[in-house]
């Protein structure tokens, strides 16, 4: 099924690797933790390691672990998995499904998953560091193996804000991938920007809460939400041009607890995507305009409280270190299973902190993960122009799960395909 034209450069020896990397990822898939919640993750990763001969620095960031292996001159690498799973219950019915429950960051009891694929990172790059002690005679140069914490929200300033510049060798070139809801063996990436910038904003509404009878004593926080809400769908759609891309979405909605109470605030989680600084710039201002005008219409007693809750920049590649990666890829996997994909993907990724603090050049792109047979259209430009069919899980979902082969391995050659370009050579 794999076109694999010749076997990739440091990649002799991967298949007798194999059943250990599928144990490691079916184990840190049955133990997911929340976000900068890592320890046991951490402690897996760290162990693999320095088994390997890594020079390893724990806690970097939170929970993150840096693994560094110097084999003489050449270029930095650094190639980044991130670590953390999300609050969802998982309804795969794998044997390996994990059935963990954590505390979130409110206190509450949550489910746990590696709903978004992250585990298959974590061992992908395993699988690389592995790779890269053992054929050390066939590179030059030095690999910083990052494993970030919290990458849901935005855990790789984190890690710069904890020294990683003074830290550790500076990278010439920065270097991650993402599983996707696309057949496995299906590679692709793009020159520029590949995912949106991402905004989450906390928003606390004041009215002044009184008896749900006599609403005219009252400053109705619920009547003023919802006209913000609705008043925000015309951010996209009346300042925004159809050449731009944007998407406002309020995710959660909270106010009162019974009938005939009229509450005295309300709560708005907005989420903000954006391609370019500019009009990321101008939907901020536009929805906190927005805001402030609805408490105004409303006579709010106090003005709105806006908390600007996650960052994530745009996910933008350097486009000849893109050009180099996009045709490592087609070497070891054939020119038919990398594609340039047509436009920029409505997801978001913090990995580009990394190179814009190391002012470096970073490439990112995606890989399937999904079983070729859940697609009718096999045909890649078929599932180009009509997108994914609805029944297929995608990240974030329950019922989302790589298939560990041969998703592992191509994950694993992937990464080490592309750092060969600048360690080999
Ligand atoms: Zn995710
Ligand atoms: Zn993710």
């Amino acid at each position: 099924m794999i076109n694999t034209t010749n076997e990739p450069p440091l990649s002799t020896g991967l298949g007798d690797r194999l059943p250990e990397l599928l144990a490691i990822y079916e184990d840190l898939h049955a133990n997911p933790e929340l976000s900068f919640q890592e320890v046991r993750t951490a402690a897996v990763i760290s162990d693999h390691l320095k088994k390997n001969g890594w020079q390893v620095t724990d806690e970097v960031g939170g929970t993150g672990v840096v693994g560094v292996l110097s084999n003489g001159p050449g270029p930095v690498v650094l190639l980044r998995a991130d670590m953390d799973a999300l609050p969802v219950q998982e309804e795969t019915g794998l044997p390996y499904a994990s059935t963990a429950t954590a505390t979130d960051a409110e206190g509450n009891t949550v489910p746990v998953m590696h709903a978004c694929g992250h585990d298959m990172h974590m061992t992908c790059l395993l699988g690389a560091a592995a790779q890269l002690s053992a054929r050390h005679d066939e590179w030059s140069g030095t690999v910083v193996a990052v494993f970030q914490p919290a990458e849901e929200v935005g855990g790789a300033q984190g890690m710069i804000e904890d020294g990683f510049l003074d830290r550790f060798p500076r990278a010439d070139i920065c270097l991650a991938q993402h599983v996707q809801p696309a057949p496995v063996g299906l590679l692709g990436t793009r020159p520029g920007p590949i995912m949106l910038a991402s905004d989450s904003l906390r928003v606390q509404l004041f009215g002044r809460g009184g008896h749900g009878a006599t609403p005219e004593l009252t400053v109705d926080p619920v009547v003023l939400a919802a006209a913000v809400v609705l008043r925000l769908q015309t951010v996209v759609s009346r300042e925004i041009g159809t050449a731009q891309t944007a998407v406002v979405t309020v995710g959660a909605l909270r106010a009162g607890l019974k009938e005939n109470i009229i509450p005295d605030s309300a709560e708005l989680l907005i989420n903000i995507r954006t391609a370019t600084q500019n009009v990321r710039e101008k939907v901020l201002a536009a929805v906190e305009r927005i805001i402030r005008a609805e408490c105004l219409a409303s006579a709010a007693p106090r003005d709105p409280e806006i908390t600007h809750l996650y960052a994530f920049p745009a996910t933008i590649n350097d486009a000849e270190a893109t050009v180099a990666v996009h045709n490592s890829l087609a070497r070891a996997f054939g020119i038919n299973h990398v594609l340039t994909m047509p436009s920029v993907l409505s997801g978001s990724e913090d990995f580009s902190i990394f190179g814009t603090a190391l002012g470096a050049p970073s490439v990112f792109w995606l890989f399937g993960g999904t079983d070729p047979s859940e697609f009718a259209a096999t045909d890649l430009a078929a599932l180009l122009e009509n997108g994914l069919p609805e029944n297929v899980p995608v990240n974030h979902s329950p019922l989302y799960a790589p298939v560990p082969e041969p998703t592992i391995e191509i994950g694993t050659k992937a990464l080490l395909s592309a750092a060969a370009y600048w360690l080999c050579p």
